[in-house]
């Protein structure tokens, strides 16, 4: 069992929430080694929270064990 300790946002060390988490490994990849939290990854990613979060919807509805 790995130990399950919280994971900070790269940038402003805000602390990441599942769906955050689940997100950038989905777009960024499984093995990345930063994580960025909504905000963050929004800007990473050029595009607004909203929309992160609706595809983390989407990914939840099609049964990715990610964001469970
Ligand atoms: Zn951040």
């Amino acid at each position: 069992m790995r130990e399950n300790k919280p994971i900070s946002c790269h940038l402003c060390k805000r602390e990441l929430t599942k769906i955050a988490v689940g997100l950038n490994k989905k777009l960024l990849g499984r093995n990345i080694i930063f994580f960025f939290c909504m905000d963050c990854l929004a800007e990473y990613l050029d595009t607004t929270t909203d929309i992160l979060l609706e595809k983390a919807e989407d990914f939840k509805a099609q049964g990715c064990t990610l964001f469970i």
